[in-house]
């Protein structure tokens, strides 16, 4: 396949200004444009529905911290290679980019006293964070320096944790559903050769057979020396337009950090436990997985995150007032809405097909006098003209049920 057949994230993103890059800003530091943001922003606000529905709590957090907390964690000793250099502010205050969430979030755990009663206690957060990429590697949004991951910590007892694991992996498939994710397989990543990994043998062995355990059932192959430096994981694969695998959802134990930090907790019978941590990322960074979808949808978005969900076009300016006044009526209904007024019927039409707009409505005089829309599919399918509530009921129900489809579900 050449590489201008395919369907590459990058041209699309430009092409239908999702995102851009400049050298000025710097390599693999992506600006998200207004339709790449509002795109991201639906993803971001059902992703955190989702995740309050199933009893997280999130937080937020600076992407910045002191040396210290980076070397009580345990990334500056292992990790320090993917870190940006630490910045000195004077002899005894040097910060770090984080580059990952769990340290501030274990201090959230130890921001008091904790009883067994609170666990799992599940921190979430959509939070930024930094990899000193080299320049050679990045390229639009699949691989950036600065990462915006949807990110929790699930802080539970050794016995909960396969429970824990198995509601994780079922709100990664709700997930991936809901986003129209194809995922390419699941790998176990372990603990390879070499001194890079913390933990003794007893953890790894204990924390490799929970995940084991949870994968009961699942097709999963093995990535010898793919574990994080503290624990072994569960990586759902993706492939791109190019046939690169990465990662994209991930399940991490971690019997690391809990000691280092010293979290503990008060068990039934009074005595301090230690809890376990999982990382786990349900949908990964949103700069991958808008790589991603962009890809595998070709820029046509469901309806509910398409950036535009609605352009409206009267055929001249006889309409122009109808169809501003529908254009708010979609707004306070919640609906992303816009109205073209410059062009041709056709050209316009030819623009919104060219944009990947889910639902496009025309109104002509007979529309514009009895208060009806004619809505054009994305697929090129025609609606008869109806009332403009019922359109706005249509696209309102596909947008509530997250649907792949242009009609509601029957
Ligand atoms: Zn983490």
């Amino acid at each position: 396949m050449k590489e201008s057949d395919m369907i590459d994230h990058r041209r699309l993103g430009r092409e239908l200004e999702l995102f851009a890059s400049d050298p000025l800003a710097g390599a693999g530091l992506p600006i998200w444009l207004p339709a790449g943001a509002a795109a991201r922003h639906a993803v971001e606000e059902y992703v955190r529905d989702l995740e309050r529905r199933a009893g997280y709590r999130h937080v937020y957090s600076p992407p910045l911290g002191r040396r210290e907390l980076f070397e009580l964690s345990g990334h500056l000793g292992y990790f320090a290679d993917d870190m940006f250099p630490p910045m000195r502010l004077s002899a005894d205050d040097e910060f770090v980019l984080r580059p990952a969430l769990c340290p501030h979030h274990a201090l959230v755990y130890r921001a008091r006293g904790r009883s067994y009663r609170e666990l799992p206690l599940r921190v979430g957060e959509l939070g930024g964070m930094y990899r000193a990429e080299r320049s050679g590697v990045l390229g639009g949004l699949a691989r950036v320096r600065a990462i915006s991951l949807n990110d929790a910590h699930n802080f539970c007892a050794l016995e909960q944790v396969g429970d824990e694991v198995h509601e994780i992996l079922r709100l990664i498939r709700e997930a991936h559903a809901a986003l129209g994710i194809r995922p390419a397989g699941f790998r176990l990543s372990l603990r390879g050769p070499g001194e890079k990994y913390v933990g003794d043998d007893a953890q790894w062995a204990r924390a490799e057979e929970l995940l084991r355990e949870a994968l009961d059932g699942v097709d999963f192959t093995e990535g010898p020396g793919e574990a994080a430096f503290y624990g072994p994981k569960i990586d759902i694969q993706i492939v791109d337009a190019a046939g690169r695998e990465s990662t994209i959802s991930t399940i991490q134990l971690d019997f690391d950090k809990p000691e280092r930090f010293d979290l503990s907790y008060t068990a039934a019978d009074g005595s301090r436990k230690r809890p376990v941590m999982v990382h786990r990322s349900l949908v990964g960074s949103m700069e991958r997985l808008f790589a991603y979808l962009i890809e595998v949808h070709a820029g046509a978005f469901p309806a509910w995150y398409a950036p535009v969900q609605l352009v409206l076009l009267p055929i001249d300016d006889g309409q122009a007032d109808a169809a501003v006044e529908l254009c708010r009526r979609a707004e306070a209904a919640g609906l992303r809405a816009e109205v073209d007024l410059t062009g041709s019927l056709g050209a316009r039409i030819r623009d919104a097909a060219r944009r990947k707009v889910p639902y496009v409505g025309v109104m002509g005089p007979r529309e514009a006098a009895d208060g009806s829309v004619s809505l054009r599919l994305r697929d090129g399918r025609g609606l008869d003209p109806m009332p403009v509530a019922d359109a706005l009921g249509l696209i309102g129900r596909v947008v509530a049920a997250r649907s792949a489809g242009l009609l509601p579900p029957a």
